[in-house]
């Protein structure tokens, strides 16, 4: 079940364009064709769609709204789906909106930090980190 949608403006060239939370391939701008950033929101029922079927990998944030270091670390790694475009996907996961993920990922603090490819977790952390130090850690993970 691909629900929701969001209107991303292109980085590049100031378009706005539709894109889906999941799809087959990877969200381009439909006017000068740059990958777009993929910043989207899973529940329970959409994670299997949305993150393990995804054809880039993925960076999931297992945050919750009461969680101050969430907040810090969200525009980090906003910053991260940006920068890697076409090549990493962000999946936002509000813990007390998704009780079954949370399980199943033995989340114990909040932020967690997962990093999947094809549905499979390539490692974790937990707590916030600078954006360098997450920068290094998708790397070193994905490369
Ligand atoms: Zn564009």
């Amino acid at each position: 079940m691909s629900d929701n949608a969001r209107i991303v403006t292109c980085p590049h060239c100031g378009r706005k364009n539709r894109v889906p939370s999941a799809a087959a391939g990877k969200p381009r701008c439909a006017q000068c064709r740059q990958w777009l950033p993929w910043i989207v929101d899973a529940r329970d029922d959409s994670f299997a769609d949305v993150a393990e079927k995804s054809s880039v990998p993925v960076l999931v944030d297992l945050w919750a709204t009461w969680c101050g270091p969430c907040r810090t670390v969200s525009p980090a790694l906003e910053q991260l789906a940006r920068e890697r475009a076409g090549r990493l996907k962000l999946v936002k996961v509000d813990v007390d909106a998704a009780p079954a993920l949370s399980q199943r990922f033995a989340v114990r603090a909040v932020p967690t930090l997962l990093l999947l490819r094809n549905g499979r977790v390539l490692a974790r952390q937990s707590g916030a980190a600078p954006l360098p130090a997450l920068r290094t850690w998708v790397d070193d993970t994905l490369n």
